[in-house]
């Protein structure tokens, strides 16, 4: 390994791997490659790994503060083996009973199961005229999963060849041309299987009024599949990676904040040379004396980079102006960022009986909700409300028979990279709503508060403009204009993570470390 504090160059080994971040993307892709015989260094900047897949604990409370559900476990799976273990050996998943609660406006609510019968049964005591429609569309989004998935999520979309035979008039058949919103209106007359279909399309980040009716297949991996909590908490997954990149032999440097990619232009073709990076520990020691200390970076070489960095970062921030790739830097400066999110953390002296582990209080009017999210940009005055309340699966994560919940609400993504100064009014308001949606005298039971803005996201995790998802999929060509897993520009340069594709989620992501891993052993560099 080349660690070097001075200017000469040395000529790296060919396998020796830089990665830019230690969210799941970085940790993921780190393990494969050491797995595959590479030497890899990891540098985070923040104090601990784990990216938007963090945890918060305080007083006997314990939060995850970033994902709370696990689809398409079967990715997992394949990871573990793909790194010579077991997933049993690491992590324990459990189906949750109920997928989620869903609460409605008029305050009818309902339970969905992943098994389609307690579920039809739930449909027929709300919405009985919607119960056969349930079960067709179940088949729908099978058969649409059946024909997009190997084109859009399995392989790099680096040729038309990727697409498997799918062509612009079998754009028809997976409904490319509609909207999400126009496929389930088609489909369903009842509002409440409407708004709960439409509901999907937030777990990439999108408007279910925008986004292109193919989208229909994210609620098959849940329904068709099986929504999933790993014991312990969903960080532990965080810890499990952090443990087996250790036991790969990956080098994690937490505190670490790379602030250029190098790159040699000597020859034909760019091709990366290393990265550099300041401390931030050593930056904050130098700066005890107030006096103004010149920050002091240091240079590891290497001659292929794995950037975890938000692909907009990547190209905007982390390469010079005299190497970054045209294609590259129009796309990330003019694909529409997902939305954000507004998190709640409630850690409370009780218990409420009606919440299950995952619950939905849906707003009145979900058009006006993403009208607010994505046109006007401003925090949706009736928003849906997520609360994931992980103490009903795991009494552990809250103190004296307690609750400790973890409240979302989608969020526009940053019109200014500013703190929003109006965050604890918003949140007294969605305190306020809870209440009268039944959780009554929530207020005085909260013994642990915290609030994280869009701001946070964009802050802690230089997520572009605060987005949770990478690039949203609001438009037909969103997913052609998401930043690939190689740079065709620089030899060496790979990204990965949920802002490039296939995009965001931790299957997703999972699987841009899988092709990370694909491309990294094809390159000749
Ligand atoms: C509130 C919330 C709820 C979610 N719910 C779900 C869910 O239920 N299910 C699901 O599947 N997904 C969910 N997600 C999405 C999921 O968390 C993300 O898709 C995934 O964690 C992203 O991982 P990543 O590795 O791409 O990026 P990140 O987690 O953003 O990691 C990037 C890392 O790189 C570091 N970094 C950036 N720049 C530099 C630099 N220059 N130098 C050093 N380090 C750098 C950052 O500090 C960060 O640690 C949710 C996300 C959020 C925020």
């Amino acid at each position: 390994m080349h660690l070097t504090l001075n200017n000469k160059v040395p000529v790296p080994n060919k396998n020796i791997v830089g990665v830019i971040g230690g969210g799941i993307g970085g940790l993921m892709s780190a393990c494969l490659l050491a797995a595959d015989g590479y030497k890899v260094t990891l540098f985070e900047k923040n104090e601990r790994v784990g990216g938007k897949m963090d945890e918060q604990c305080f007083q006997g409370y314990r939060f995850d503060t970033g994902p709370s559900l696990l689809t398409m476990p079967f990715l997992l799976e394949a990871f573990f083996t793909s790194c010579g273990e077991s997933l049993k050996d690491w992590l324990i998943l459990k189906e949750v009973h109920p997928i989620c609660r869903y609460y409605y406006a008029d305050g009818k609510h309902f339970e969905c199961y992943e098994d389609p019968h307690k579920t039809a049964q739930e449909i027929g005591r709300i919405a009985p005229e919607d119960q056969q429609a349930y079960a067709e569309f179940l088949e729908y989004i099978r058969v649409l999963y059946d024909k997009t998935a190997d084109a859009f999520l399995f392989n790099t979309l680096n040729n038309l060849s990727d697409l498997k035979g799918l062509n612009i008039s079998s754009f028809f058949s997976i409904d490319a041309f509609k909207s999400v919103s126009d496929v389930i209106d088609e489909r369903f007359s009842s509002v409440y299987l409407r708004q709960f279909f439409k509901r999907f399309t937030t777990y990439n980040g999108s408007s279910p009024y925008s986004a292109p009716g193919t989208l229909n297949v994210i609620p098959h991996v849940e329904l068709n599949i099986g929504g999933y909590y790993i014991l312990g908490g969903m960080h532990t997954l965080v810890k499990q990676l952090e443990v087996l990149a250790n036991k790969l032999g990956v080098q994690i440097h937490t505190n670490t904040d790379v602030r250029r990619i190098l790159v040699d232009t000597s020859g034909t073709r760019k091709k990366i040379e290393g990265i550099e990076y300041i401390s931030i520990q050593n930056f904050a020691s130098q700066n005890l004396s107030n006096e103004p200390k010149q920050l002091v970076s240091t240079k590891f070489y290497c001659n292929k980079v794995v950037s975890n960095s938000d692909a907009y970062e990547t190209y905007q921030h982390l390469l010079s102006s005299r190497v970054r790739p045209k294609l590259q830097l129009l796309q990330t400066r003019y694909s529409e960022p997902s939305c954000s999110g507004f998190v709640l953390l409630l850690g409370l002296d009780r218990r409420y009986d009606q919440l299950k582990h995952h619950n939905i209080f849906f707003s009145k009017d979900y058009k006006q909700e993403f009208h607010d999210i994505f046109h006007r940009k401003k925090l949706p005055n009736d928003p849906t409300i997520y609360i994931a309340n992980s103490s009903y699966s795991d009494p552990d994560d809250a103190p004296n028979g307690g609750s400790n919940l973890f409240i979302l609400v989608n969020a526009p993504y940053l019109d200014t990279l500013s703190e929003d100064p109006t965050t604890t009014v918003y949140a007294n308001k969605i305190i306020s709503d809870l209440e009268n949606r039944g959780l009554t005298g929530l207020s005085q039971h909260i013994q642990y508060q915290e609030i994280r803005s869009p701001f946070h996201f964009y802050d802690r995790y230089r997520s572009n403009k605060g987005s949770i998802y990478g690039t949203s999929s609001n438009g037909l060509f969103s997913a052609f204009l998401r930043p690939r897993n190689q740079s065709k520009a620089i030899n060496g340069l790979f990204l990965t993570g949920g802002s490039v594709h296939p995009g965001g989620g931790i299957p997703l992501v999972l699987q841009s470390a899988f092709n990370v891993q694909k491309l990294v052993n094809q390159s000749k560099h």
